[in-house]
């Protein structure tokens, strides 16, 4: 069943507790700091459920029709399919939405394309998956998932002694019907928007902690559970055309609390297990087709950044110098690359696991290395291009309510080439992309939403044929003449 944009809102007006500061927020929906990106989910919800769009949004399987994100791979076409849906979802959010709804309900198809994987776990784990991910097909679920431990106390040997509570999330208790979940995990990003949360581990964790292995799925409005808000940049925007993204595309990370939450065991998938709650990401197409939504993210957000440095060139009266050319060829060449990558992942897609199709795990592992590799720089070149431009517009566009700013705004302001007002809305959107609050948390997130480059390059090289390699290097050395001598061998 598919849910209208408006059912969305509905739904997230629960008892959800987010704190932002010591504020308790009641509603998303309506709160200044959280409405406009709560219409943005519901936008994307509004153009899913639209007849006109089925066929890029959604698939029909078991007599029912659900969402594309959704859809279980079986053949190369699935997989370019999948691919059009969730490069529709990026391209409705410019590429800012990083846990947009098909990113970690990609992770939960992912893991439902080889339950077996939870076998290793214990009985009973694979089907309550099972029936997980037909609960949130059928519902239309928004999941978001937290699956880091809090910063600061990771290496518990170097705090023997500590005599306070350790905060990182864990199995506090257990009876017939559930477990008790107590402690915290670092970041969910969009949890405020979501339905549910996974909670999980995506780094190693040692089978001494296999307390903290719990892999379960819980409502966000769970009793005890609660959100830590981060500063919510929207909250601070007077006017949209004064910072235009972080008006609508603030997605917020909280911190997840849990105060003896329970856990009912059908939402248990990994218990009392610290190698399992890390490898049935890897050992199914799960991690994949996360990080997959992830590459097709960035490619939407550069054509937004490819398209708005030509925009600024021409707006700074530069675009025809031979060296600001380069520049732009360069953006379009590193657009067409983010490109290439993800329809290479389709073209040389993999048999993964038996009866389905999976992305090509090394070209998704490259890409996103390349993406965290390469942000930085493409947004220093943006900047680059716009010099001190952007802060020579004025705090807000409300300079047009005072009949004397506004006169001298649109005769000083203006270029032979732009009116003011236009001028101002071009460099109040750059200024959002490149050095607002809202650009500063983007350089943050694509840095680390995929876990640092330690973690991210580790995954290349665990998916490396490094048996082909050493053989083109053997192959070589075996090829090699020695001398006849009686120490030649
Ligand atoms: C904006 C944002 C949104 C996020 N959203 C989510 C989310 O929705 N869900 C979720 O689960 N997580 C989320 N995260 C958390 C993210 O997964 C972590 O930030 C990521 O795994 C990196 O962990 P960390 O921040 O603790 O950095 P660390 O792992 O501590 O790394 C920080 C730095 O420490 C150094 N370092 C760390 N380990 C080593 C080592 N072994 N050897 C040498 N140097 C080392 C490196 O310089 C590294 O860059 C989000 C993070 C951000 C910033």
């Amino acid at each position: 069943m598919l849910t209208t944009g408006k059912e969305r809102l509905e739904r997230i007006r629960d008892a959800r507790r987010i704190y932002l500061g010591k504020e308790r927020v009641e509603d998303v929906t309506r709160h200044p700091a959280f409405r406009n990106a709560a219409l943005t989910v519901a936008r994307l919800y509004e153009a899913k459920a639209d007849p006109a769009n089925r066929d890029t949004f959604t698939f029909e399987e078991d007599g029912g029709r659900f969402s594309i994100y959704y859809l279980r791979c079986r053949t190369r076409e699935d997989l370019a399919r999948r691919t059009r849906g969730l490069k529709a979802v990026a391209d409705m959010t410019y590429g800012l939405f990083g846990r947009s709804p098909d990113h970690v309900a990609g992770m939960i198809t992912g893991l439902a394309m080889n339950p077996a994987v939870f076998d290793q776990v214990g009985p009973g784990y694979g089907d309550n998956l099972r029936r997980y991910y037909a609960f949130a097909r059928a519902n239309d679920i928004y999941p978001v998932f937290a699956c880091i431990p809090p910063t600061g106390i990771r290496d518990k040997h170097l705090f023997p002694n500590q005599d306070r509570p350790d905060p990182t999330l864990k199995v506090v208790g257990e009876d017939d019907t559930g477990v008790f979940i107590s402690g915290m995990k670092m970041l969910a990003t969009g949890a405020a928007f979501a339905d549910e949360i996974w909670i999980g581990n995506l780094t190693p964790l040692s089978e001494e902690a296999k307390k903290e292995s719990i892999t379960c799925a819980v409502p966000v409005a769970t009793p005890g559970l609660s959100l830590w808000a981060r500063q919510a940049v929207e909250g601070t925007v007077r006017h949209e055309v004064d910072y235009p993204l972080s008006y609508r595309y603030d997605e917020s990370d909280c911190v997840v609390v849990c105060d003896r939450v329970k856990v009912p065991w059908e939402r248990v998938f990994v218990h009392d297990n610290g190698t399992a709650s890390r490898a049935i990401y890897i050992q199914s197409p799960a991690n994949c087709f996360a990080n997959h939504q992830s590459n097709v993210r960035f490619w939407a957000k550069m054509a937004l950044i490819v398209g708005l440095s030509s925009r600024i060139c021409k707006a700074n009266g530069i675009e025809h110098l031979p060296p600001v050319r380069e520049t732009l060829g360069r953006l379009c060449a590193l657009e067409a690359t983010i490109g290439g990558l993800v329809q290479g992942q389709i073209e040389a897609w993999e048999r993964f696991p038996d009866g389905y199709a999976c992305y090509n795990r090394r070209i998704m592992y490259a890409a996103l290395n390349w993406c965290q590799e390469h942000h930085n720089e493409i947004i220093d070149t943006l900047r680059t291009l716009v010099g001190g431009n952007a802060l020579q517009m004025p705090a807000s566009i409300d300079v047009v309510d005072d009949p004397v700013l506004s006169r001298q705004f649109h005769d000083w302001w203006a270029t032979p080439s732009m009116e003011a007002s236009a001028r101002m809305r071009l460099y109040k959107l750059v200024w959002d992309l490149i050095g607002s609050e809202f650009a500063g948390r983007h350089m943050l997130y694509e840095k680390f939403y995929a876990g640092n480059s330690i973690i991210v390059r580790n995954q290349s090289d665990r998916e490396a044929p490094w048996t082909r390699f050493h053989g083109v290097v053997d192959g070589l050395l075996d090829g090699l003449e020695m001398p006849a001598g009686p120490g030649g061998r």
